[in-house]
């Protein structure tokens, strides 16, 4: 069956704390280069009419209002780190725009931490100033609109994280190993989004280097690092990148 074209937008290309880093001087926080100002990291999956949101960052509203975003119908979640989540209030205001729920998916111990840390969202007797949601566990792939979804379960330093392959793209923020099982999911892909968090190694995240050896491993035709920090200047760092690899940067589009 032929599947209509399928865009994968990068939202926000930054680590937790965005970049400029608050009260950072350093030359890329200080940079008017506009691939070096980073929101919080998240994406947006269009395909026919419809609009999939992976994660409600931070700054989802900025990101929804550049992007002219009118619908969201339904959010995939990786994990329950504030970066990735604390922009789930802004999704009332796509209830209110389509009048019906949202459909949230993640795995059962990323809705767990979700209803904990907003528990006013799902508790019933709150009517009104909460986002409308209805939550959908993930174990294995599921259709979603037409379209077969694919969670990934990666390593995000001890904490697990969900990544999704949609046809031949895949998405994976926040990891610092794949382990095999979830390699052989990803062969044969157009499209690799990956963390690439910066040059020095860090516990919880890929360096720049580990995901192009990921990538390299998985055989991925394209790569997209992302969730960055403000040790990657986009133009000076991308001189060293191999040929298929390039930094993400707020805005980067790509259709297949
Ligand atoms: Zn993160
Ligand atoms: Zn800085
Ligand atoms: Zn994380």
């Amino acid at each position: 069956m032929a599947e209509e074209p399928l865009t994968l937008t990068i939202l926000g290309s930054g680590t937790s704390s965005g970049v400029p880093v608050i009260g950072c001087d350093c030359s890329v926080c200080a940079s008017h280069d506009s691939r070096n100002r980073r929101l919080r990291c998240s994406a947006l999956l269009a395909w026919g009419e419809y609009r999939v949101l992976i994660d409600t960052a931070t700054d989802l509203r900025e990101q929804a209002l550049t992007h002219e975003l009118k619908r969201v119908d339904a959010v995939l979640y990786t994990h329950c780190h504030a970066d990735h989540v604390n922009g789930i209030d802004d999704l009332r205001c796509f209830n209110a725009l389509s009048g019906k729920d949202i459909p949230i998916y993640g795995a059962s111990w990323v809705l767990e931490q979700l209803k904990h840390n907003f528990s006013y969202v799902f508790r019933e007797q709150t009517r009104g100033f909460r986002p409308q949601l209805r939550s959908v566990e993930v174990s294995g792939a599921f259709e979603l609109f037409g379209r077969e979804i694919v969670p990934v379960v990666l390593h995000h330093g001890h904490d697990k994280v969900i990544g999704y392959r949609i046809g031949r793209m895949a998405y994976l923020t926040d990891c610092s190993e794949i382990p095999v099982a979830a390699r052989e999911q990803l062969c044969d892909l157009d499209l690799l989004v990956i963390d690439g968090l910066r040059f020095r190694h860090h516990p919880t995240h890929f360096t720049v280097d580990e995901a192009v050896e990921m990538a390299r491993l998985l055989q991925a035709k394209r790569v997209v690092l992302t969730h960055l920090s403000h040790d990657v200047d986009y133009e000076r760092d991308s001189l060293q990148l191999p040929e298929h690899v390039e930094f993400a940067y707020d805005g980067l589009s790509v259709t297949l």
